[in-house]
Parts: structure tokens; C-alpha cells; sequence
């Protein structure tokens, strides 16, 4: 059976510019916020499946919050990946969650290219992201998802989450010193191109 959909939650330009200073640099193709702080500041940024730019982008939910994403590197780094892959062999429950998961992601992906007025991006069909649905690739991505989706759709991603709850949970906010508020919100290179061409012409 279908899943409902996600709730949809449109970026605004704060929200845009609260990723750009989260991530270090321009986002772009940025289609929902899936998932928030108790803040409100965004955790996930759902991006369109085919960039601006033509390129392909599997990895609808990208974890934007750099203290989620540091925790999930460290356990990345702890060598969880691997345990989680052997867990998916040895747990037969676990890996049809999984495969799930996956489904839910590819329907997801179908309704954020959808929203965003694009043509079906054949080159990444039945594909997604994090090694689903038989490995596990990147926690990144699982998390990301677990968040957007909330609990319950991806295991792997409920687990990355559990783990992380030392350093981070959905019930604290961390945002205050999580990234530069004050900082200059970094700047499309493409914009600033061609303001560069339009003065060239107007001169
Ligand atoms: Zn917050």
C-alpha cells in the first residue's frame, strides 16, 4: 500500500539563505523543507531530481543541519555502515523494511519532480540513494530521509538517528551555534556571472 504523501513546506528566501550559511555555499533547486528544527530552521532540504544545470541528483533528502551532519559522520567514520550492511543479510524483516524504504523514496522523488514541473529523469529511474534498497552506502542520506519521512519508514535511517541522540535529538535545538547567522549568505557563482555579463553590456 501507498504511503500518504509528505506534508509539503515550500522554502522561503530565509529558508534558502539559512541552507546556503548551514552548507557553506549557494543552494540551488531546493523544492521543500521536509524537515525542521523545533526552531523552525531547516534540518533537510528536498532537492529536484534534475538540477538547473541538467545534472541528475539522486539524493532527494540532503541533511543541511551541520550539527546532525557532523554526528552522522562520526558514526560513519565508527565503521557503522558495514555493521548495518551485515544486519540487512542476517535480518530478513529488516531487509523487506528496507526495501520499502526504498519504494518510499522513489514515490517521493516522483512527487518533488513532479511539483517541480520536470520531465521523468530516466538516467537515475529505480535508482536512489545511501546503497538502497541491499546496502548501506551513505548514513547521511538514510537520516535525511528517516527525518523528512518521519519514523517508522526507514529503519536504518530510525537507527542512524537513535544513535545519534547523545549529540542530537528532534527535541533540542542546537541552531544557535550550529553555523554563522551573521555570516554573508554565499552567492550563486552563476548570478554573479551574469550580473558581470549585464554590465559588460550596459557598458
Ligand atoms: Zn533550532
Amino acid at each position: 500500500m501507498n504511503r500518504a504523501p509528505l506534508p509539503s513546506s515550500t522554502p522561503t528566501q530565509e529558508d534558502l539563505d539559512t541552507l546556503s550559511l548551514q552548507l557553506g555555499r549557494p543552494v540551488r533547486d531546493v523544492v521543500e523543507i521536509p524537515a525542521r528544527c523545533i526552531c523552525g530552521s531547516p534540518l533537510v532540504a528536498a532537492t529536484a531530481p534534475r538540477l538547473s544545470n541538467g545534472i541528475p541528483f539522486p539524493t532527494t533528502f540532503y541533511l543541511t543541519h551541520p550539527t546532525l551532519t557532523a554526528a552522522v559522520s562520526r558514526l560513519e567514520a565508527a565503521g557503522v555502515m558495514a555493521e548495518m550492511t551485515q544486519q540487512l543479510s542476517e535480518d530478513q524483516e529488516l531487509a523487506e523494511q528496507y526495501q520499502k524504504a526504498h519504494e518510499h523514496y522513489l514515490q517521493e522523488r516522483e512527487r518533488i519532480r513532479k511539483k517541480a514541473g520536470l520531465e521523468p529523469v530516466w538516467e537515475i529511474e529505480g535508482i536512489t540513494a545511501g546503497g538502497m534498497p541491499t546496502r548501506v552506502k551513505c548514513l547521511h542520506v538514510l537520516a535525511g530521509h528517516a527525518l523528512a519521512a518521519g519514523p517508522g519508514t526507514n529503519p536504518l535511517g530510525d537507527q542512524t538517528l537513535k544513535l545519534i541522540s547523545p549529540e542530537w535529538t528532534p527535541e533540542t535545538c542546537a541552531c544557535e551555534t550550529a553555523w554563522d547567522h551573521s555570516a554573508d549568505v554565499p552567492v550563486a557563482d552563476l548570478s554573479r556571472h551574469v550580473r558581470r555579463l549585464e554590465e559588460r553590456e550596459s557598458s
